[in-house]
């Protein structure tokens, strides 16, 4: 059937209408006439495939990518890149005015990303062997179907050649994809580097990997860190498994941010853009303002916004679920001389809880997970009496839900999104809120 596509849909996909019916429709745009075979139809909504483009939108382009459309990570890269912005935006206002009834004059222009190709500083993919070669790839978004890449364009140069230097070294000892009857081989590549250093994190079964292996990998130019993580777990949807090995080299992968310094263990987070990253915590310095006594950061991960802002106020204290995280971050902060910054170990919702009662504090950060606040976390932003909030948020949707609650007694003053990932649908925002 002929379909005019209406919008872009959170995943990236086009949506059209058949009667009052959406239909979400993969590998087109927003504006385009499309004949379209529908493929599943529910109650609420309708999947359909575009068998052919009546008319194309004027800002359609060939993707960089030769596998962008069976990968399915990159579904904007068919728009060209300022297209790509508006997209974004309109998945963002949309969102904020359908759970928050946000006044979209409130909502600035995405900040555009400065490197639209290159700028993934971490790979995290799963193995398997192929023609008896272990390869590294992607599961269809989905599915189970794993779908070998050569080559991505979205990850940083360097990334890609230690990557591939990695594989080979590990194809030539002919290391097996993970077997899980045997609890044996290599499951996944983790890689994360910045200024030509890297770590990387061979995540594996019980296996016990051949000395003469890890020296090669050792040697790798620019292999400034070497792990091993144990993970025979068949349920747990985490890339690390329970227990980590440190192989050689160094434990830990510096960055230079600005004129902070931080140094970044395996497992911990860490914005997968780094020159956006400075973007966004130079975007909540300034919502941050003149010098405060007190500021809390929750969800603070390696303490990379709080120690941003060590010279913003007199105390600082971050407050994260993961230990791992919370030692790393408490380090950070010897690093870089910041004594009155801390970081505590616990729920954000119980400690926020505890801290609000006892202090007053000036501003609020959060910087939850793609969830958003849960319920006690929001209750207890609403019952305490801090002024002013910054909430970070890498989810229109868990922002626009939050927002709305939020308002009940918090003006939302100012909505900043950030381009972090270029031909994803995602979209990063900042958004500042006053106490009314
Ligand atoms: N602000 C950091 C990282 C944010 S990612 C940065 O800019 O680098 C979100 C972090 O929230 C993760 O480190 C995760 O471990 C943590 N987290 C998730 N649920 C939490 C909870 N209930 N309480 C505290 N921290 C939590």
């Amino acid at each position: 059937m002929k379909m005019k596509i209406v919008k872009t849909g959170i995943n990236g996909e086009g949506i059209g209408y058949m009667d009052k019916l959406p239909v979400f429709v993969p590998d087109v745009l927003a504006d385009e006439e499309v004949d379209v075979k529908i493929t599943k139809k529910e109650r609420r909504y309708a999947l359909g495939k575009a068998v052919r483009i009546l008319s194309k939108n004027k800002d359609r382009i060939q993707p960089k990518c030769y596998v962008q459309k069976s990968c399915g990570a990159c579904p904007l890269m068919i728009a060209r890149y300022p297209k790509q912005l508006e997209y974004k935006y309109e998945i963002l206002r949309q969102s904020l005015i359908k759970y928050a009834q946000i006044d979209p004059r409130l909502i600035a222009k995405p900040v555009a990303n400065e490197h639209i190709f290159g700028y993934r500083n971490q790979c995290k993919l799963p193995c398997r062997s192929e023609d008896g070669r272990l390869m590294t790839g992607m599961f269809v978004p989905g599915s189970n179907y794993f779908h070998a890449i050569e080559t991505c364009i979205i990850h940083e140069p360097g990334l890609e050649n230690m990557r591939k230097a990695v594989l080979h070294i590990l194809n030539k000892y002919r290391m097996p994809a993970y077997d899980v009857k045997k609890k044996k081989g290599i499951r996944s590549l983790v890689i994360r580097g910045f200024d030509g250093r890297y770590q990387c994190t061979l995540v594996t079964g019980e296996d016990e990997l051949p000395d003469s292996m890890l020296s090669e990998l050792c040697r790798l130019k620019g292999m400034h860190s070497l792990w091993q993580s144990i993970h025979t777990s068949r349920k747990s949807l985490d890339v690390f498994g329970s227990r980590m090995i440190h192989l050689g080299n160094e434990t830990y992968l510096p960055l230079q941010l600005d004129d902070l310094q931080l140094q970044i263990s395996p497992r911990s987070f860490f914005q997968l853009n780094t020159s956006q990253a400075k973007v966004l915590y130079r975007t909540i310095a300034d919502m941050v303002g003149g010098r405060k006594k007190l500021i809390v950061e929750a969800y603070s991960g390696i303490g990379a916004i709080s120690l941003y802002l060590r010279n913003k106020a007199e105390r600082i204290i971050g407050i994260e679920s993961i230990k791992d995280a919370v030692v790393n971050a408490n380090r950070n902060a010897k690093l870089n001389h910041s004594d009155h910054v801390h970081f505590l170990c616990a729920d954000a919702a119980d400690k926020l809880l505890y801290l609000s009662k006892k202090e007053t504090i000036d501003v609020l950060i959060v910087d939850p997970p793609r969830t958003g606040l849960d319920d006690a976390m929001l209750a207890c932003i609403l019952q305490s009496r801090i002024r002013e909030m910054v909430y970070v948020s890498c989810n229109p949707a868990t922002l626009g839900k939050d927002l709305g609650v939020l308002q009940k007694r918090y003006q939302v003053k100012k909505i900043v999104p950030i381009d972090m990932f270029s031909h994803t649908p995602h979209i990063e925002s900042v958004c500042v809120l006053n106490r009314r």
